[in-house]
């Protein structure tokens, strides 16, 4: 960790632990923890030393304003996701029926509930274990979103599903060899079934969301998706030489993040 980062880190743990704040760190910075404080604080410095992301210690994240509960049945939210959130929320501006797919911890699904609040929102999950967390941080935010437990691959399983006027999805898209180059942090913890799929199949989930959007997607609808930057042109086509007017978005890192299609007939 970077000094700064170990600053925060511990500034974080103090107060979640020893339920102090920022202010109270500063004017008594020799004030005694209490016993049970302590034993919380070394248990979760014994966590946060053998590798595990401090999100998951504290069991919550801050996304769009919210406050997210999250474990590592979970992915943490990743920046990119916000912006893929905001980005929609300003170019699509409505949408009466909206569904967000892989929702893991319910961000993308809640995030647009709580800015389009007359916006019916269905949200699916293949894990049961990801759909508990994102129906208490819908419930904790005061959003009404409608959870169900699905394999989307699975075309049969779509005819519970609203046609829909958006639908938003951060599906998983790391192929698997790409595991070798992560940072031990994410492979250790995060739950590999949020994040990868197979190398001779990179686009399954796109497909499959293509697939489902030829009638499960109103004319004039819209698709907004995170994507893999280096598969970011070959999702592009899917979508587009389906008749989908489509447009790539880079993120605030530079890379090819985000699809926008819209469909047109
Ligand atoms: N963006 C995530 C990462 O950094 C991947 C998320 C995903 O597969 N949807 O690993």
């Amino acid at each position: 960790m970077q000094p700064r980062e170990v600053t925060e880190v511990s500034r974080m743990l103090l107060e979640a632990f020893a339920e102090v704040d920022r202010k109270d760190i500063l004017l008594h910075p020799d004030r005694a923890l209490q016993n049970d404080q302590e034993k919380r604080l070394l248990s979760a410095l014994e966590l946060i030393a053998s590798g595990t992301p401090v999100q998951y210690v504290l069991g919550k994240v801050s996304f769009f304003g919210m406050d997210i509960h999250v474990g590592p049945e979970v992915l943490i939210p990743r920046p990119e996701t916000e912006e893929l959130l905001q980005l929609a929320l300003e170019r699509i501006g409505r949408a009466q029926t909206v569904l967000d797919v892989g929702t893991g911890s319910g961000i993308l699904a809640l995030g647009w509930k709580k800015k389009r609040p007359e916006s019916e929102v269905t949200a699916v999950d293949l894990s049961e274990k990801a759909l508990g967390y994102a129906r208490r941080n819908a419930e904790a935010n005061g959003c009404k979103v409608a959870f169900s437990s699905m394999d989307f691959l699975d075309a049969s399983n779509w005819s519970g599903l609203p046609v829909c006027d958006l639908i938003l999805s951060n599906p998983p898209y790391v192929p698997q060899k790409e595991s070798e180059e992560m940072a031990p942090h994410v492979l250790q913890h995060e739950p590999h079934l949020a994040l990868f799929v197979p190398d001779d199949d990179p686009l399954l989930f796109y497909r499959s969301l293509l697939d489902f959007a030829r009638s499960g997607v109103q004319k004039g609808g819209n698709i907004a998706l995170e994507m893999h930057p280096p598969c970011a042109e070959d999702v592009c086509k899917l979508f587009s030489d389906e008749g989908f007017s489509s447009d790539i978005v880079f993120d605030l890192s530079g890379k090819e993040r985000f699809l926008f299609a819209q469909k047109n007939k």
